[in-house]
C-alpha cells in the first residue's frame, strides 16, 4: 500500500473519531420530524460504498489495478493538504453544530438554528467538507474506480440533499432561515 493510500485511510479514522461521540449522544435524542426517502436512503448507501468499501477492495485486492494511473507526487501531496482541509471543516461542523446534527433529514424537538462559529461562513460547512473530500479522492487513491465512485455519487447527492434540507429549514425556522440564507453562503462564503 503506498502513503497516500495509508493517509486516506488515517483520514477515514479521524472522521470516524470526529463523529463517534455525537452519534452515542444522539440516542437519547427525540426527534420531531424525520424526511427519509427512498431515494435519499440508496444515495446515502452508495456513498458508503464510495467512500469506504471501494477504498478497501482497492487497497486490500489487486481486483480493481486494471484502473490504476500514477500522478506526480506533488499531487498526492496537494490530496493530503485537502483532506486536511477537509477533516478540518468537518470537525468544526460537528462541534458548531452539536446535537442539531444527524445523518439525514431530521428535526430534533428542542431543534435549535445555528448560525455561529462556522456556520456564519458558510451554511453547509459539513458538505463543503465533502466536496473536499471528494477532490482530495482521486488525488491519494490513484484509480478510476476507487477514486472517482465517491465523487460520481456525491454529485447528486449534494442537489437532492441540498435543496430538500433547505426547504425543510424554510418550513421549520420561516424567516430567520431565510435571513440566514441571504448572508450567509451555501458552500463558499460570501464577501
Ligand atoms: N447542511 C449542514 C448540516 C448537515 S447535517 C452542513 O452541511 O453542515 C443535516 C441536518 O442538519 C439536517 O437534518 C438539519 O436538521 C440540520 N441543520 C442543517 N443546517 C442547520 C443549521 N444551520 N442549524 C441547525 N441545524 C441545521
Amino acid at each position: 500500500m503506498d502513503i497516500f493510500t495509508v493517509i486516506y485511510f488515517v483520514g477515514i479514522v479521524a472522521e470516524m473519531i470526529i463523529r463517534a461521540p455525537l452519534n452515542q449522544r444522539r440516542k437519547q435524542e427525540k426527534m420531531s420530524e424525520q424526511r427519509v426517502t427512498g431515494q435519499e436512503r440508496t444515495l446515502l448507501g452508495l456513498l458508503f460504498v464510495g467512500m469506504f468499501f471501494v477504498p478497501i477492495i482497492y487497497a486490500a485486492s489487486n481486483w480493481f489495478d486494471f484502473a490504476n494511473y500514477t500522478l506526480p507526487t506533488w499531487a498526492g501531496w496537494l490530496g493530503v493538504l485537502i483532506l486536511a482541509g477537509a477533516i478540518f471543516v468537518f470537525w468544526r461542523a460537528h462541534a458548531d453544530l452539536g446535537l442539531n446534527w444527524s445523518p439525514s433529514l431530521e428535526i430534533r424537538e428542542q431543534h435549535e438554528l445555528i448560525t455561529r462559529g462556522i456556520y456564519g461562513v458558510i451554511r453547509h460547512p459539513m458538505y463543503a467538507s465533502q466536496w473536499l473530500w471528494v477532490i482530495a479522492q482521486p488525488l491519494l487513491l490513484q484509480n478510476w474506480v476507487a477514486g472517482f465512485l465517491n465523487l460520481l455519487v456525491f454529485i447528486p447527492f449534494y442537489f437532492l440533499r441540498v435543496k430538500a434540507e433547505e426547504q425543510m429549514m424554510l418550513e421549520k425556522f420561516g424567516d430567520q432561515y431565510h435571513t440566514y440564507m441571504e448572508k450567509v453562503g451555501a458552500i463558499l462564503p460570501k464577501f
